[in-house]
């Protein structure tokens, strides 16, 4: 047994994982977790790659999946859903405890599906995304404006609680209708190039152009591929930061966001 579970009751944002992409995934050079993000008493955990319930429950964050009340995958790709079903039997304790919420696109549960039948009816509910969807989770509410570009089915979250917003751009090419969609106090991007290389990731010339528009109090960059990692993000991070006047930080693995420190 480890040490018991922290209790996450301040709006926080952890960085389970800051690895995205199919090389980083393999390598695990950076952790494929996701995020977990509490915000007005409601836990939420986004995109659970694999190796996202290790290292929720590892010693260095200590976070316990049966507090959660709902796993949310913005698409089914591997480096996003790897490990849905165990978090989701965790959410559960097994199986043996129906409460929380799924949410995911509609692909995520059709053929080839990545949320297994079995698991299905262990949450209190499953709910498909859909663009302009708004779907309350406890004490907040998960906005998903738009469709992303990207192979698969894929949604970019709003999460409006009382104090805060917190916008995520997972997964896909730039288009500008990104740059109204996503408004919000905070605003993670997924940033898997360092150079734009196809027309379904960001890079960071992209991550340039929303942060400078989008104008949030703090942007965060993760989701890094390879050529990011060699990049050093924390130093690109900082480039950007100069070139838009906001505040952008590299998301590490294990990255703790207090919100109520860092957004006011
Ligand atoms: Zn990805
Ligand atoms: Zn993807």
């Amino acid at each position: 047994m480890g040490p018991p579970a922290r209790v996450l009751t301040s709006n926080e944002i952890v960085f389970v994982g800051s690895g995205g992409g199919r090389m980083t995934t393999a390598s695990q050079l950076r952790a494929t977790g996701g995020l977990w993000i509490a915000m007005d008493g409601t836990q939420i955990a986004v995109d659970p790659g694999p190796g996202a319930l290790v290292h929720c429950r590892s010693r260095k964050l200590r976070l316990d999946p049966a507090a959660l009340d709902a796993i949310i995958l913005t698409h089914k790709h591997l480096d996003h859903a790897g490990d849905a079903n165990a978090m989701i039997e965790a959410m559960t304790t097994g199986g043996t405890k129906k409460r929380g919420f799924v949410y995911a696109p509609r692909d995520a549960y059709e053929d080839d599906p990545v949320i297994l039948q079995y698991v299905r009816d262990y949450p209190e509910g499953t709910g498909i995304l859909e663009p302009g969807g708004r779907y309350p989770i406890g004490g907040i509410t998960l906005e998903t404006p738009l469709r992303l570009r990207h192979p698969v089915e894929t949604y970019g979250l709003r999460f409006v609680g009382s104090r805060y917003t917190v916008s995520l751009i997972a997964c896909t090419g730039y288009f500008p209708e990104l740059e109204e969609a996503f408004v919000g106090d905070l605003l993670i991007l997924n940033v898997v190039y360092r150079e734009p290389r196809d027309t379904i990731h960001l890079a960071i010339p992209d991550a340039r152009r929303l942060i400078a528009a989008l104008r949030p109090k703090l942007a965060v960059l993760t989701h890094f591929g390879m050529t990011m990692l060699r990049a050093k993000p924390w130093e690109l991070a900082d480039a950007v930061a100069q070139e838009t006047g906001v505040r952008v930080l590299a998301a590490r693995d294990g990255l703790r966001l207090a919100l109520d420190e860092i957004l006011t």
